[in-house]
């Protein structure tokens, strides 16, 4: 499902990813934490009914969004850093 909500939250990860090289680069912790995060997020900007995804759209453009989803984003990306899925020794960025 493509939301506005999905969109800021991938918008999100990709800047603070960019600003963290350490920050594994694989599709599995990207996944990982995108879900987490949507996970998050999606209950406290959608609300459910039809009008949801249009009131988030609007909701999405404040600044001050941008940066709650930040925190959102930025605390799954340090769940799964601490634990990622796979071993981290064997983390090669892109070989799992
Ligand atoms: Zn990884």
């Amino acid at each position: 499902m493509q939301n506005a909500l999905e969109e800021a939250v991938r918008d999100a990860f990709d800047t603070l990813r960019s600003a963290d090289p350490s920050f594994c680069r694989c599709s599995r912790c990207q996944e990982d934490v995108l879900t987490m995060a949507m996970n998050q997020a999606h209950p406290r900007y959608i609300v459910g009914d039809p009008l949801g995804s249009a009131v988030t759209r609007v909701a999405l453009a404040r600044r001050q969004l941008r940066a709650e989803l930040s925190v959102i984003v930025l605390d799954a990306m340090r769940r799964v850093a601490a634990e990622p899925r796979h071993p981290k020794e064997v983390d090669g960025g892109a070989s799992h």
